[in-house]
């Protein structure tokens, strides 16, 4: 009876910090206004991975049966490369990291890890290696430290702390009356949505994932902090699989591909060079916000 006593009392700790993640899960899922109809298989494979490979795989997908989102949408990402989605609202951009990210499954087709359908993968495995810096950043009603902590639980503070200053939030937060004690989200204090996004990713920064998706994950910083931010997000994405869908097509010149969507479809994939040669959607993209960056550096 002894001998069993510690395993189970370890299995104890194990079920409480799964019931501790299911539980913050379903709060996000909540404070993100998605389902969270996506269930576990059975005997669902957990996903234990420094060097995660991407696959879509001719994924169609609609959100309602009457509207199809998604037609046909094929890429890889080779394990440590980036990808980058552009194109104009709308296109179904963010919906390949919710799909990813298994907020939704697929239609038709699929989308694989490392060869594994993610159906068939445990949720929280899937997503203890994805970092997602969305486009709206919804808080919890916590102090601002546990938002950045949320990301690595274990993290201690001064891992806190770096992650906050890579992600350029530390001296605002020190200016803060509470400091990282600061109480945020809908019931304390309003961040903007620059300040938002910063949290989200000192929080992808903390919890240093083989995965990344940044969903326009700098669009609503100033133009001066965007561009020292790009510097951070680019080293932590160096070596890791990474999905950027691009508002500024500046930031994504060195892309391993980027794909251009129109309507749920890629109508253009390429790099950055070969998609400027070819003088279509792209290059029009990049030929308009030329005019647009000038203005900004202003
Ligand atoms: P993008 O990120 O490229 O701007 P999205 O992937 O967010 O585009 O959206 C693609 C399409 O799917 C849009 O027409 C949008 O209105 C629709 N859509 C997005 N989310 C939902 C949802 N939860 N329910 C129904 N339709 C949605
Ligand atoms: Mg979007």
């Amino acid at each position: 009876l002894l001998q069993l006593y510690a395993p189970l009392n370890f299995l104890g700790f194990v079920y409480r910090e799964i019931k501790h993640s299911l539980a913050d899960m379903e709060k996000m899922f909540n404070l993100m206004g998605q389902n969270a109809e996506v269930k576990d298989i059975e005997a669902a494979q957990i996903l234990n991975t420094q060097s995660a490979s991407i696959r879509f795989d001719h994924v169609d997908f609609s959100y309602e049966s009457n509207r199809q989102i998604l037609h046909a949408v094929s890429f890889d990402i080779p394990a440590g490369k980036t990808v980058a989605v552009v194109g104009s609202s709308g296109a179904g951009k963010s919906t390949l990291s919710r799909l990813l990210y298994r907020f939704y499954d697929v239609s038709q087709g699929g989308i694989s890890i490392n060869g594994v359908d993610v159906r068939k993968l445990n949720q929280i495995s899937l997503r203890a290696h994805i970092g997602i810096v969305p486009q709206d950043t919804v808080l919890f009603n916590d102090s601002i430290y546990y938002n950045i902590a949320y990301g690595q639980p274990s993290a201690n503070r001064n891992e806190v702390i770096q992650a906050a200053k890579s992600a350029h939030i530390y001296e605002f937060i020190q200016s803060l009356p509470e400091g990282f004690d600061t109480l945020v989200g809908e019931r304390g204090l309003k961040l903007s949505g620059g300040e938002k996004q910063r949290v989200a990713i000192a929080r992808t920064i903390l919890k240093n994932p083989p995965i990344l998706i940044f969903d326009e994950a700098t669009s609503a910083l100033d133009s001066r902090t965007e561009k020292a931010i790009q510097a951070e997000l680019k080293e932590i994405s160096t070596n890791r699989t990474t999905l950027i869908v691009a508002h500024r097509l500046s930031t994504i010149a060195e892309a391993d591909e980027i794909l251009v969507m129109e309507q749920g479809e890629i109508v253009e994939r390429g790099r950055h060079r070969d998609l400027l040669e070819l003088g279509a959607h792209y290059a029009r993209m990049w030929q308009l916000q030329q005019g647009d960056e000038e203005v900004s550096i202003d």
